[in-house]
């Protein structure tokens, strides 16, 4: 058996970065596991990963998906949480809106005990990630392996073109740089996805990476769970190919994602004692931390209508353009984000509006010791009350805005909208809460922090607290969710991190 000085669990977006810069030291070796199947080069890459237009609506029709469901609310339907089950992870399923956090989360990061985590010591790695096709400046990158492009406005289809008079009609100012610092108002989307590939991390930083000697990628590779010597991580139990294996390595990196990260250690005997205990899984570490914090930017979805003949246009993003704003008595700057979108093909307006900064949490919590079964997830979305009533305002707004008469043209009836509840804020609740939707953006769910924390479950450095030769890195350490899409803040992370590694 080989010896690994590294031993990643998941190639995601953290886990593909971190794979691919550690193993940039051609003496230090590295093995990358990953539960999904693995393909070698662009051209064997199924066409649904390889090219990126925005979230499927039927997301159970998404490949190489974990397939979970969650507890959204007490009224809502269970919800599906898809999560990418292949090399690249979510990055390569996800909808390429490529926005940064903005500096006022990282003041909060830096306020919860995370000191090396401040906005000035955030952006240059979020510059190191990207080669920004647009903008030349201090605040962006030009030769990070991802590419990140806007729609210009000439090429914006015809309801972003209507989605971007309506809100200025409305009174919000243009933000043709969404990624600049203090920017709000409607803009066009930085995407990861130019000439229609999707840069996932299997593109961007596995696929120049995979002729090292020093570097394996497994897939078809299910990690069980951690192994350990007292407090030390000595490897790990995996199926490969359906094989048991124990694979030994000076240090383990857990990159499972928001879900599947807590689900390893509590079945690896780190997480809430008591919890454990229920499933007689016996404690290595009783971090009450674990699978709590849960977060995500909860959604609730409304549909029209669009006339029979609306252009469809298969190769164009469906999030061409978005609208940031800060809801009325607000303190957080950017706390809500619309996203919008025709759907030609199922004749489907989609309008969702969405809390960007939550003060909800939910939880997740083991079901069983087997790590196929996946973890009971409730995100119990807009249990706070600033959360309805600001979903409350964004909801009314949004009817607002299709009413612009720029929609005359393009809308034909109503599909999913509250109608007469809109009228009273109890009424408005109910059907928010029925309706409620992921954001796609869990994290949080094993958080960075200072040992004095009793529910910090990593330190600065994604090192977990009280045991050796074991790191998280991914969105579960997330110490607060950010003001935007998550991606690029968790490839950020990973190349922090790594660099601090290396
Ligand atoms: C449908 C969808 C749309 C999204 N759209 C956007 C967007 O437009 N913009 C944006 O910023 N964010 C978006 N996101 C969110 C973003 O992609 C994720 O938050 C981010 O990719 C998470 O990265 P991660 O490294 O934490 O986890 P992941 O990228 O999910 O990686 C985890 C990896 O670990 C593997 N794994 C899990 N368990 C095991 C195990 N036991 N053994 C071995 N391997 C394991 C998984 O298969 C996976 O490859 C979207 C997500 C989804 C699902």
């Amino acid at each position: 058996m080989p010896h690994y000085d590294t031993l990643i669990i998941g190639s995601g977006s953290a886990g593909g970065i971190l794979a691919a810069r550690l193993s940039e030291d051609s003496t230090h070796r590295v093995l990358l596991l990953e539960a999904g199947p693995d393909y070698t080069s662009a051209e064997t890459l199924p066409d649904d990963l390889k090219y990126g237009f925005g979230t499927p609506s039927g997301i159970f029709s998404l490949t190489h998906d974990w397939g979970y469901s969650a507890t959204a609310t007490p009224t809502a339907p269970p919800i599906a949480i898809p999560r990418g089950r292949v090399i690249g992870g979510s990055s390569s399923v996800n909808a390429t809106i490529f926005l940064r956090g903005i500096p006022d989360d990282f003041a909060q990061w830096v306020a919860l005990g995370n000191d090396g985590w401040s906005w000035e010591a955030v952006l240059p790695y979020y510059r190191t990630i990207e080669s920004d096709q647009d903008c030349q400046d201090d605040f962006h990158g030009s030769d990070g392996p991802i590419p990140v492009g806007r729609y210009g406005p000439s090429e914006w289809a015809e309801d972003q073109r209507a989605w971007h008079a309506a809100c200025l009609n409305a009174g919000y100012p243009e933000s043709p740089d969404m990624n600049r610092p203090h920017t709000t108002g409607v803009g066009p989307y930085p995407l990861n996805s130019r000439s229609r590939v999707r840069y996932s991390t299997a593109l961007a930083y596995l696929l120049p990476a995979r002729a090292r000697p020093n570097l394996t990628i497994q897939g078809e590779a299910v990690v069980q769970r951690i192994c350990f010597d007292g407090v030390r991580a000595t490897g790990v139990a995996a199926l490969i190919e359906g094989a048991p294996q124990e694979i030994a390595a000076g240090r383990v990196i857990v990159c499972a994602g928001a879900i599947a990260s807590p689900q390893l250690l509590m079945l690896s005997g780190i997480g809430p004692a008591e919890h454990l205990g229920s499933l007689d899984i016996p404690v290595r570490l009783d971090s009450p931390g674990v699978g709590e914090g849960l977060r995500d930017h909860p959604a609730t979805g409304l549909l029209w209508r669009v006339r029979p003949d609306f252009p469809a246009n298969d190769s164009a993003h469906f999030h061409q353009v978005g609208l940031r704003y800060s809801a009325a008595g607000s303190d957080f700057f950017n706390d809500m984000i619309v996203y919008f979108g025709v759907r030609p093909a199922e004749q489907t307006l989609f309008v969702r509006p969405t809390v960007n900064y939550a003060l909800s949490t939910g939880r997740l919590r083991l079901t069983s010791t087997d790590v196929s079964v996946q973890p009971a997830l409730n995100y119990d979305y807009y249990s706070h009350p600033f959360d309805r009533q600001r979903q409350r305002e964004a909801v009314r707004l949004c009817v607002k805005l299709v009413g612009d008469p720029g929609f005359a043209e393009i809308v034909r009836e109503t599909l999913q909208h509250p109608g007469a509840a809109l009228q009273d804020d109890d009424a408005l609740d109910r059907w928010i809460l029925a309706h409620a939707d992921t954001g796609h953006h869990s994290s949080s769910t094993c958080r960075m922090g200072p040992a004095s924390d009793p529910l910090a479950v990593v330190d600065q450095r994604g090192k977990v607290h009280g045991i050796e030769g074991l790191w998280v890195v991914d969105a579960s350490i997330l110490p607060e969710t950010v003001r935007a899409n998550i991606n690029a803040t968790v490839l950020m992370l990973a190349e922090k991190i790594a660099d601090g590694l290396k």
